[in-house]
């Protein structure tokens, strides 16, 4: 008998776009090798994110990011979640917090718009790390083919604004987690 083939991926690469910081890199770093227990390969995205940049938007396309970060994976069973700092976007909505592939291999988030500076609000380091721990796997979650869930506490719930990430935990329900693991 074959062996079974798994599609589970061997390695996530968190690729850096344009400067995120080192402490935001290695927290997320590590968080994603502990949700998902599969290496983190860490590497800075060989393009540059210009390509991506809207001037009459002042902001980034992450679609055109998407398609850039699916060109640094030679195989195609691994994952790719681009991390960055700049204001993404997609042409239909004012912004996004991240955006990925259902069920394929990109993921990108950024922080941009998770700090509280961006709302006039006293800064907060740690809350920022912990709003963007969910968007990145929220965005991780979509690349294994989880859509959004109705379970308010879960991860996969969709987000719109930081109080709605604030409501939501950074953790897969029982429901979601058991769908990664049969990917
Ligand atoms: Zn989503
Ligand atoms: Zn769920």
């Amino acid at each position: 008998m074959a062996e079974k083939v798994t599609s589970m991926p061997s390695t996530i690469h968190l690729a850096l776009i344009h400067h995120p910081n080192p402490e935001a890199v290695e927290f997320i770093s590590s968080r994603i090798s502990h949700v998902f227990k599969i290496p983190v390969k860490l590497q800075h995205a060989s393009f540059d994110p210009r390509i991506a940049f809207d001037s009459r938007r002042q902001q980034y396309d992450s679609t055109v990011l998407l398609a850039e970060l699916l060109k640094e994976i030679q195989n195609k069973e691994d994952k790719i979640i681009g991390l960055t700092d700049v204001d993404l976007f997609i042409p239909v909505l004012t912004f996004v917090f991240g955006e990925a592939q259902l069920n394929g291999n990109a993921a990108i988030a950024s922080y941009y718009r998770l700090r509280n500076a961006f709302y006039g609000l006293p800064d907060n380091p740690d809350l920022v790390l912990h709003r963007l721990e969910k968007e990145v796997i929220h965005e991780m979650g979509h690349t294994f083919n989880l859509i959004h869930c109705p379970n308010y506490r879960c991860v996969m719930q969709a987000s719109t604004s930081v109080d709605e990430i604030d409501l939501k935990t950074g953790n897969f329900c029982p429901t979601c987690l058991e769908k990664i693991r049969q990917e």
